[in-house]
């Protein structure tokens, strides 16, 4: 019992609160980059486990959940996707390699709508998301079919070689873009080739 493993399982398990003064980071995102080889998504939710370095987010692998198909009522197709058993402050969730390399239009959507979730991480093939929002919108100031954030996901699939090849500029007008459009979120990005040693630092603002 004296292994590190048994000693992270007997802490209590708790949600990230004050953090705001200490590094908070992914401690191991290989685990993540791994996940991005199956057919669908995963997701779960972070919690905190204070150490030297700072606050290392982990999660509870029998709580991270497998993206089942979905039907979709409004255009009768498959769609594959993962649902949270339930919102915490952090949550995250996979891209495949089959599908798309930044967020949906859902995905920017979840954190203006959910009082529960501070920051939202998303592991894609190119790297890293980071969508903190910490505000409140109204719902009915969100259009889950707003034409102008469809664009610029569809934007930056046109730059990026429709979504094959990295492009540095078009990623960061992306999300200028996104700020600028829903004012008091914030859009980061990371690509694996910058995160050292497995070690993702959470940006907070
Ligand atoms: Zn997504």
């Amino acid at each position: 019992m004296s292994s590190k493993k048994a000693k992270i399982e007997k802490e209590p398990i708790r949600e990230c609160h004050d953090f705001k003064s200490r590094i908070l980071y992914i401690c191991d995102t290989f685990k993540y980059k791994e996940l991005l080889k199956a057919e669908n998504e995963y997701c779960g939710n972070f919690y905190c486990f204070d150490n030297n370095i700072g606050i290392c987010l982990f999660d509870v692998e029998k709580w991270i959940v497998y993206g089942e198909e979905h039907l979709d009522p409004e255009t009768n197709q498959i769609r594959r996707y993962c649902q949270h058993k339930y919102y915490t402050q952090i949550i995250w969730h996979t891209h495949p390699l089959t599908s798309k390399n930044y967020p949906s239009i859902e995905d920017i959507q979840k954190v203006l709508k959910y009082d529960k979730i501070s920051i939202s991480i998303i592991f894609t093939s190119w790297g890293i998301w980071q969508i903190n929002y910490s505000g409140k919108y109204r719902l009915s100031e969100i259009n889950p079919k707003d034409e102008n954030v469809k664009k610029m996901g569809n934007d930056l699939h046109d730059d990026t070689s429709r979504g094959r090849i990295y492009n540095e500029n078009a990623v960061r007008e992306y999300r200028q873009n996104i700020q600028n459009y829903y004012p008091g979120i914030a859009v980061y990005f990371k690509t694996w080739d910058n995160i050292y040693e497995h070690k993702y630092v959470i940006r907070i603002d």
